[in-house]
């Protein structure tokens, strides 16, 4: 019976090192037993990834190796069933040796083993369009999108439909705090509390875009949104920031202009999540980043905005708020041209206070509750402004 639980249970990534010699940069993962993996690299900005059947990661690994011509490590779930390791790399680079290697005498398990020497940006881009051309991605999986309709704002008999959206997920940590917290559990868990708050309402049929420890990105975020029918959609973050002592929720709207620079600064951050995972930029289609503003977008963007004051009315009440605590930028998981979306700062992971009362889970009660209030004034509104 044991040995037959042992066999299924996932392998485990135990360990990640990083070699450095004066020829190359080699990077040793351990695991627990003998698996599949692919590797490959890509450009602007340079990273190696390695996509791996779906492991566990030891708590060990929290501390990202980095040496040689290797900056920084993620890893997580990249979508169920594949796990992902992404390396940024000190500029071009090219993986001449990629093998595993057998548990040995002194005690070491099952090894990948990738040895990765830097080359000039025209090898790299050579081999790189030699290699797109083998490969060219398949058909998109992710529905296009429908041409943006507004939908009748009250449906009689019909629940309402919230998007929740725990942001990152997986490869992607978000931020990370001081002392270890990370904005993905942080974020999901949250989200999960506020669900479980509408849905006592009776009012609201609530999904989340996650329930899990698993990459999206952040277009099919908003593929999902629009594929449930959403009536909100809700994209719950923690940022953390160099100074430690700014602190406080804060809630954002789309827009073509940012209201300010750390707007601006925050967009750029929580829009780059596809680079983060491994995603190749250079394959994406510009449907969301591009999606003109039309005038139903302009209607959306109106009652994010007059949804975004409702929310900052209710969770002033009950967290320090961050001034201006309003801000508009030109996030990209935000761009359902047909759904009213918002995306929440929940406080700020580099704070000390903030994450305190991040990591308590009343804490989180209280704030979702004050959600859901806000959100329930907000469907009331419309009611009201429907009743013929
Ligand atoms: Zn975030």
């Amino acid at each position: 019976m044991f040995l037959v639980q042992a066999a299924v249970a996932a392998p485990q990534v135990s360990d990640v090192r990083v070699g450095v010699y004066a020829s190359k940069t080699r990077v040793v993962m351990e695991v627990s037993r003998a698996l599949d993996f692919r590797t490959f690299t890509l450009p602007r900005p340079y990273r190696v990834v390695v996509d791996m059947p779906e492991v566990t990661w030891s708590p060990k690994l929290r501390a990202p190796p980095s040496g040689g011509l290797i900056t920084g490590m993620r890893f997580g779930l990249f979508k169920p069933g594949l796990s992902r390791v992404v390396l940024d790399s000190k500029g071009p680079v090219r993986i001449t040796k990629a093998f595993m290697i057998p548990p040995n005498a002194a005690g070491r398990p099952h090894r990948i083993v990738l040895d990765i020497k830097r080359v000039t940006e025209n090898a790299f881009m050579a081999a790189y369009s030699r290699i797109g051309k083998r490969s060219k991605p398949g058909p998109d999986a992710t529905p296009r999108l429908r041409p943006p309709v507004l939908k009748p704002k009250s449906k009689s008999g019909e629940k309402i439909v919230i998007m929740i959206d725990p942001g990152h997920g997986g490869v992607d940590p978000g931020a990370i705090s001081r002392s270890g917290v990370w904005e993905k559990h942080i974020v999901l868990s949250f989200s999960k509390e506020l669900r479980r708050q509408l849905r006592a309402t009776g009012k609201f049929e609530v999904r989340l875009t996650r329930g899990r420890d698993v990459f999206i990105r952040l277009r099919e975020r908003i593929a999902r949104a629009r594929a449930a029918g959403a009536d909100l959609f809700l994209s719950i973050h923690a940022d953390s920031i160099r100074n430690p002592r700014v602190r406080g929720m804060s809630v954002y709207t789309l827009s073509e202009r940012a209201s300010d620079k750390e707007a601006a600064a925050l967009a750029r951050k929580e829009n780059k999540s596809d680079m983060i995972a491994g995603l190749d930029l250079n394959e994406q289609s510009n449907e969301v980043v591009n999606i003109l503003i039309d005038l139903a977008q302009r209607e959306t963007m109106n009652e994010s905005t007059v949804f975004a004051r409702q929310l900052v009315t209710e969770l002033s009440k009950v967290r320090k708020m961050l001034r201006n605590t309003h801000r508009f930028a030109g996030f990209a998981v935000l761009k359902a041209p047909d759904i009213p979306s918002v995306l929440v700062e929940l406080g700020y992971l580099s704070n000390r206070s903030d994450e305190r009362l991040l990591r308590d889970p009343g804490q989180r009660r209280r704030m979702a509750t004050a959600m859901t209030r806000a959100i329930r004034r907000y469907f009331d509104r419309q009611e009201a402004l429907n009743q013929p």
